[in-house]
């Protein structure tokens, strides 16, 4: 077990008994580029985790150890700023958005490690902050809620880490439940749980393994071009103040108002909103095989109309749907790289992955990572 490991480890370093703590990665069902235009996505914690031994140092002094890498760093607790090691600063801007808050720890020692994939998609990232809050939250008696750790965690990474990220995958890793999947408003976050009744069906992630350049100035380009179609829509009808509040109609009647691309861009987002919440609808109904429909859907906009897939994405989604067993496939995340999202009938899961690991190396040269995983409870002490 990977907790023993990492208590061993702190009990050898530090000659103290430590507290365990985990927080997991997370997938994305359905709800793509919904987040910044305040709807909605539908995210579920998955068991793959950071797992933390954490203790009081007694002092100012702090001590982190970092297994996977074998790097460790110290510091005082008094006299925390960004650090040139980068795993540091999900901690530290955790630690910098407490004092914020006007709340304070004090020094710690700790060991950490983890198994969920590093830079593929499934929020590493998000897991190292969301365990940190929450260790610290109890170690020291904060009293913060659920909600505030997101909002931590969240602004660590913006402030410390430099990614300006929505709250989903902070608030999957706090929020996951066993076995569902949860419904979160992007504009008020209310949340709503689904259960994902997979039955004869796995959820397996395809790791393209890569990372196209054009993902961050694309990104901050459909944030434009979504703010451009609203204030289009903006002059012909009231209470519009993001795609969540317009309605397809409202769109196509605007049409000719709209540069082709501002007006592909909008579509998309507006009938991806409409499709997280059909999709519910379809898990409500055990009507899995639909769900899965909504899912080749929302790969077909993110691709055509979007048009934040890639060669390799659209390649392994294509790959998944002519082999006629996985009812739903797509790119997952902000495109141009990281993993698709599949689910693949679970008597073909090994033919499957090596049909599609072998396809990908002869046609596009290289080794295909997958993942299988399940469903897991969000942040929790062990
Ligand atoms: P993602 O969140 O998609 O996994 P990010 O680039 O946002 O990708 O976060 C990955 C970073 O998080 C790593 O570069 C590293 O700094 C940190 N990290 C994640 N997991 C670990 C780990 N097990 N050990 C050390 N650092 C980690
Ligand atoms: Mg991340």
């Amino acid at each position: 077990m990977q907790h023993q490991k990492l208590k061993e480890t702190f009990i050898n370093k530090f000659r103290t008994n430590p507290s365990l703590f985990r927080s997991p990665g997370r997938v994305n069902l359905i709800g793509e580029h919904t987040d910044y235009n305040n709807g909605f996505v539908l995210p579920a914690a998955i068991d793959k985790e950071i797992i933390i031994a954490i203790e009081k140092s007694g002092s100012t002094k702090c001590s982190v150890h970092s297994y996977d890498l074998n790097e460790s760093i110290e510091f005082d607790i008094h006299e925390v700023s960004p650090s040139s090691v980068s795993w540091a600063n999900y901690f530290l801007g955790v630690i910098d958005q407490i004092n914020k808050k006007g709340k304070s720890i004090e020094g710690f020692n700790c060991v950490f490690g983890g198994n969920v994939p590093l830079g593929a998609g499934l929020s590493s990232s998000a897991a190292l902050e969301c365990v940190f809050v929450f260790a610290f939250n109890e170690l020291w008696h904060l009293g913060l809620d659920k909600e505030e750790m997101v909002k931590i965690a969240q602004m660590a990474e913006h402030e410390f880490a430099g990614v300006k990220c929505g709250i989903m995958d902070q608030f999957a890793s706090m929020f996951g439940q066993k076995d569902h999947v949860f419904r979160l408003d992007c504009r008020s976050l209310e949340y709503e749980y689904f259960p994902l009744k997979l039955v004869d069906y796995e959820v397996i992630l395809c790791n393209t393994k890569v990372a196209h350049s054009l993902a961050s100035s694309e990104y901050n380009t459909r944030r434009q071009e979504c703010e451009t179609g609203v204030s289009i829509l903006q002059k012909h009808f009231d209470h519009i103040d993001s795609l969540r509040d317009a309605t397809s109609q409202q769109l196509k009647s605007v049409k000719k108002e709209m540069d082709p691309v501002v007006y592909k861009r909008c579509l998309y987002v507006i009938n991806e909103i409409a499709r997280v919440i059909d999709s519910c609808e379809k898990l409500q109904n055990n009507d899995l095989v639909g769900f899965g429909k909504d899912m080749y859907e929302t790969h077909d906009g993110l691709s055509h109309n979007y048009e934040v897939s890639c060669d390799e994405l659209d390649y392994l989604v294509e790959k998944a749907k002519d082999t006629g067993y996985v009812i739903g496939s797509r790119m997952m995340g902000g495109g141009f790289g990281g993993c698709t999202i599949n689910l693949v009938n679970r008597s073909r899961q090994d033919q499957f992955i090596n049909f599609m690991s072998e396809s990908y190396l002869k046609d596009k040269g290289i080794e295909l990572e997958t993942y299988i995983v399940n469903i897991e409870n969000g942040t929790s002490k062990l």
